[in-house]
């Protein structure tokens, strides 16, 4: 073990959420290490369709229109279809005209360019470093000191404050105690590229099944990633087949004409996919992105929610360091102010998939009331408040016959 290393901000993770946090954090001036356990950037169960929202967040972020353009593929528009067959467009408030349009992220070249971008900024971007332990501060203006294996016999790192910037199973959350159950059931996500058959922008599918769903989102280099979500229902034929052969056929159900070529890369999982926090700061931490908790991809948009949490957390962080805040707690309640709205609208619809009956009256309703469904839209995509689909006129304009 070598002497102990300090810095202002420990930044644990180094995906979307923890190289965007490092990346405000380094600009303002503060040191910043990021420690991301992968030696290189691997495919794994994670998202790539995102609304506008998004985009404009990593702008803020400082990524610059060449490598937003290398990143992304231009997404029309979100088409959903139920089990019986309904169909509904999402436009996310893109008429063509007035906006940016969704879009399909290449995970394989938005990671990297994010962590360059926080490395350009001045962090201290360290790959291939695991975070073993985690001792957090019993008190304000105590450090926390993070055990770390870099490969090279292992070091210690002091940090006046540490990111929880690792995703679902945050170790920050764990040595917080603050990690909880979510209250939707578990299920499994699945998720692989296929190619392209089609070149060119093109829309997105969402697709329900009995017991889960499939999005296919066009993404850069031809191709399209394929996420699938899928719930207790399907455990005994995922148990008995496999999740590569359970996915193959549902694909092959769903989208015929991707089925053929087979995947691009390996079949990624994530169990269980929901994951709750009781509380997202604490003296001298606090958790970004996916590690302050996350429900489902279907309305979760989890990607912007890394990229806003993370320019909340470093207004947060500046404040403290500065001297102009006594603790993080601004944090916890700017996020719960940005976000408790959409998560009820998204507990919401979880309630209307895991019942067909009232999905399909939903969405036959979505597909015949354009001003019902672009609020829709806006809302799912973060454009709007979600307080606008929590209205009581909307919800009536939704659900009467
Ligand atoms: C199946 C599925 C589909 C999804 N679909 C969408 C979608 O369509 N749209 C959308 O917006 N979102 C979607 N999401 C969510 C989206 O992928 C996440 O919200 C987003 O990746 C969160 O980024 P993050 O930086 O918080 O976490 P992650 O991307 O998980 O990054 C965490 C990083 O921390 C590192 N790490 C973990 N532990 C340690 C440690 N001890 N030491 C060092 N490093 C560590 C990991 O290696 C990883 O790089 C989906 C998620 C799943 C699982």
């Amino acid at each position: 073990m070598r002497a102990v290393e300090a810095v202002d901000v420990a930044v644990i993770g180094g995906g979307p959420a923890g190289a965007a946090v490092a990346a405000h954090l380094a600009s303002r001036g503060w040191l910043v290490a990021v420690l991301e356990r992968t030696p290189a950037w691997r495919w794994r169960a994670c998202g790539v369709f995102s609304s506008p929202a998004s985009v404009t967040a990593l702008h803020r972020t400082g990524l610059s229109e060449t490598t937003l353009a290398r990143v992304t593929r231009p997404i029309p528009a979100m088409r959903v279809e139920t089990v019986r067959g309904t169909r509904f467009r999402l436009t996310y408030g893109d008429h063509g005209l007035l906006t940016a349009p969704a879009v399909g992220f290449d995970r394989s070249a938005l990671d990297p360019a994010l962590l360059d971008q926080a490395a350009d900024r001045g962090a201290d971007v360290r790959r291939g470093v695991a975070v073993r332990a985690v001792r957090l501060p019993s008190r304000r203006g105590e450090p926390a000191e993070l055990e770390v294996d870099d490969g090279q016999g292992g070091s210690r790192l002091r940090a006046a404050v540490v990111i929880g910037a690792d995703g679902a199973r945050s170790l920050v959350a764990r040595a917080a105690g603050v990690r909880r159950r979510s209250p939707l059931a578990d299920r499994i996500g699945l998720t692989f590229h296929v190619p392209d058959p089609v070149a060119g922008a093109h829309d997105a599918r969402m697709v329900v099944l009995d017991g889960g769903y499939v999005g296919l989102a066009p993404v850069p280099g031809g191709r399209v990633n394929v996420g699938i979500v899928l719930d207790g229902r399907w455990r005994d034929r995922l148990r008995k087949e496999g999740g590569r052969a359970t996915a193959t056929a549902i694909l092959a159900r769903v989208a015929p004409e991707l089925a053929d070529s087979g995947p691009c890369d390996h079949l990624a999982g994530a169990m269980p996919l929901a994951h709750g926090v009781a509380r997202r700061a604490g003296p001298g931490w606090l958790l970004v992105g996916d590690a302050a908790g996350f429900l489902d991809p279907f309305t979760g948009e989890g990607l912007h929610r890394a990229l806003v949490s993370a320019e909340l957390a470093a207004i947060a962080i500046d404040g403290l360091l500065h001297g102009h805040r006594r603790d993080l707690e601004g944090y916890s309640r700017a996020m719960r102010r940005r976000f408790r709205g959409k998560d009820v609208v998204s507990l919401l619809v979880q309630l209307f998939l895991s019942r067909p009956a009232l999905f399909e009256h939903a969405a036959i309703r979505l597909a015949t009331r354009p001003d019902v469904r672009e609020t829709m839209g806006l809302v799912m995509g973060d454009l709007a408040p979600a307080s606008h689909a929590l209205d009581p006129r909307f919800l009536a304009a939704l659900l009467r016959p």
